[in-house]
């Protein structure tokens, strides 16, 4: 849909932030402006700041920001413009029709009304049907739990869904398009579940998204345990967590991730109602960052057999990237039990796997007890080569006094003391110091400076990343410095992609005569984006804007640009060269 500036101003007025934002949290007066604790990140002293005058909000601690539109995204997982639409209906105000958008977002809502009708017909074939009933029964789900999570059967049939969704009027390519029917090459269409036990996958709020149905026979040959939504318009596979419906509202301060989604039902109907599942991918990025807007901490208790323990492994590198702490259920216990939280809880009770949940040591110590079990103790051989191991896994833990515990442990381990640990460690870190690549030596020295994910490329170039800002706070600020700016710059000078985007996207829209309003960029945007852009506006604010500042910021990017010039100009002289040698080679006949 084009939205208009006007449009997204009027809805922006009609919107206040100040009070969309107190429906969620509760802000407190500072000036002319508020303070909350952050709705995006767990934290005791407010460091989110609400702006009446730009009407906008942002976080010092997890830099999130933006419009009410980014606030409305955040909040209630939407697109920009299922988010424009949300606040436009609330207040009355009419869309601009406008065929091309409307329709895409028609068939998202329309994707979702198609969900829910076949959640529905799923669910009323477990009435039906047997064979889906007492699979879940015999697995120890109790009636109530089958029905608070809405699970299903698909019956055993190539079109029983297909008829049921048409007699509703759903046709087809939409059917096939939502993933709930599929066309083979001979251009049949079929239902995609077929025998399974269905469940919904519900997001946060409150649609159903996709759907994991799982086999109810496990003799049947040539099919998948697992079978789950590919992409749709209202679906990205890895983007989403089974259960995160319940588990975003649990009490408890971490959430205990699971493999499969009967171990996460299993673990609710228990009582724990912070589990969750992955839905049939490795834990991927996106999922990390949906379980950092509800816990610091998350528990790991993926299946006790080998492909779990290096899924663990990912997981937790994944997970401590994402800046969430890890930790691992006890392998050796859940083991016995049968390998995964599902028969661990039936075989020794609800009370003993929060026991375990408790006792789950830290993600350092899983790794270590790993490497340990992969050497012989007894042996000098041994010891040294887990030393060795050890130190490399030690120094990968920027947190001091967490190394220096972890080293204690390694040094009894291999019968050597303490500070022979301590110094192996800090000789490796001197090293890596030392001749590690840049981007690694600058993490060791500066521990604090994070990866920065919308902007990768700032750690490279933090110099000219800096100016980068400073010129786009410019262009926000006074718009009329453009031509100033493209006096001597072009984008291709900006050296990281991100600031590239946003000031690309700042000289279209102002050639247009177009708004650069946050509102007016939210459509070409993520939500996390606008949140990195509300920091660069914020920042700069109190800064003076001017001329001199403008021309610092310029000279810094002119330079760059000089240096990469001279460089390429000494790499083609080179391959001239080369050209010219080649050329003299073929005339001799060499
Ligand atoms: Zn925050």
């Amino acid at each position: 849909m084009k939205l208009s500036d006007e449009f997204l101003e009027r809805v922006k007025q009609a919107n206040d932030i100040v009070s969309m934002m107190s429906r969620h949290v509760e802000l407190k007066k500072a000036g002319r402006d508020f303070v909350c604790l952050c709705p995006f990140h767990s934290e005791k002293t407010p460091s989110c700041h609400v702006y009446t005058d730009s009407q906008s909000f942002y976080c010092f601690g997890c830099g999130a920001g933006g419009s009410v539109f980014t606030f409305t995204q955040l909040t209630q997982n939407l697109e920009f413009v299922e988010a424009v639409r949300f606040l436009a209906e609330r207040t009355g105000i009419p869309l601009p029709d406008d065929e091309g958008g409307a329709e895409a977002l028609n068939k998202r809502s329309r994707i979702y009304e198609m969900n829910k009708a076949a959640a529905k017909f799923f669910v009323k074939c477990l009435d039906t049907h047997t064979e889906g009933i007492s699979f879940l029964r015999n697995r120890g789900l109790s009636d109530n739990t089958i029905r608070k999570y809405g699970l299903g059967y698909a019956p055993d049939s190539w079109n029983s869904l297909k008829q049921h969704m048409n007699s509703l009027g759903y046709h087809d390519t939409e059917l096939v398009e939502a993933f709930l029917l599929k066309q083979n090459q001979k251009g049949n269409i079929y239902d995609v579940f077929r025998d399974r036990v269905m469940f919904p996958v519900i997001d946060r709020t409150g649609r159903v998204i996709a759907f994991s149905g799982r086999i109810v026979n496990e003799n049947t040959e040539g099919v998948g345990k697992y079978v789950n939504t590919s992409d749709t318009p209202v679906y990205t596979k890895g983007d989403n967590l089974f259960s995160i419906n319940f588990a975003k509202n649990s009490k408890r301060k971490y959430m205990i991730l699971c493999e499969g989604n009967i171990d996460a039902v299993m673990l609710n109907q228990a009582g724990f109602d912070n589990a969750v599942a992955v839905l049939g991918t490795a834990l991927t990025p996106s999922q990390a960052r949906l379980l950092r807007f509800y816990c610091e901490e998350v528990v790991l208790a993926f299946d006790a057999d080998s492909a779990g323990e290096k899924a663990t492994v990912k997981a937790i590198n994944l997970l401590n990237r994402e800046g969430l702490a890890a930790r691992v259920l006890q392998s050796d216990l859940m083991k016995r039990a049968g390998g995964d939280p599902d028969s661990y809880i039936k075989e020794y009770g609800a009370q003993s796997f929060e026991e375990l949940v408790e006792g789950s040591g830290s993600a350092i110590s899983f790794e270590l007890d790993k490497l340990k079990k992969a050497v012989n103790l007894e042996a000098p051989e041994g010891r040294a080569e887990y030393l060795k191991k050890g130190v490399a896994l030690l120094c990968q833990i920027e947190n001091l006094y967490e190394r220096t515990v972890y080293g204690f442990d390694l040094a009894r381990d291999c019968e050597v003391t303490p500070t022979v640990v301590n110094d192996v460690i800090e000789a490796a870190l001197e090293t890596k110091r030392r001749f590690g690549n840049k981007e690694e030596r600058r993490e060791l020295l500066n521990p604090a400076v994070k990866r920065d994910k919308i902007n990768p490329e700032s750690a490279q170039y933090p110099k000219e990343e800096t100016a980068e800002r400073g010129i786009i706070a410019f262009l926000f600020h006074s718009p009329d410095k453009l031509p100033v700016i493209l006096r001597a710059l072009s984008p291709n000078d900006f050296p990281t992609a991100f600031n590239r985007k946003l000031f690309e996207t700042l000289i279209l829209r102002l050639n247009k005569k177009e708004s650069v309003s946050r509102e007016s960029l939210g459509g070409g945007f993520s939500a996390e984006e606008m949140g990195r852009i509300e920091k660069v506006i914020t920042e700069n604010a109190d800064l003076p804007f001017t001329d001199g500042r403008l021309s610092d910021y310029i000279n810094v990017l002119t330079e760059h640009k000089n240096n990469i010039n001279k460089k390429s100009y000494n790499e083609m002289n080179n391959q001239e060269g080369l050209e010219q040698i080649e050329r003299i080679k073929e005339r001799l006949k060499i």
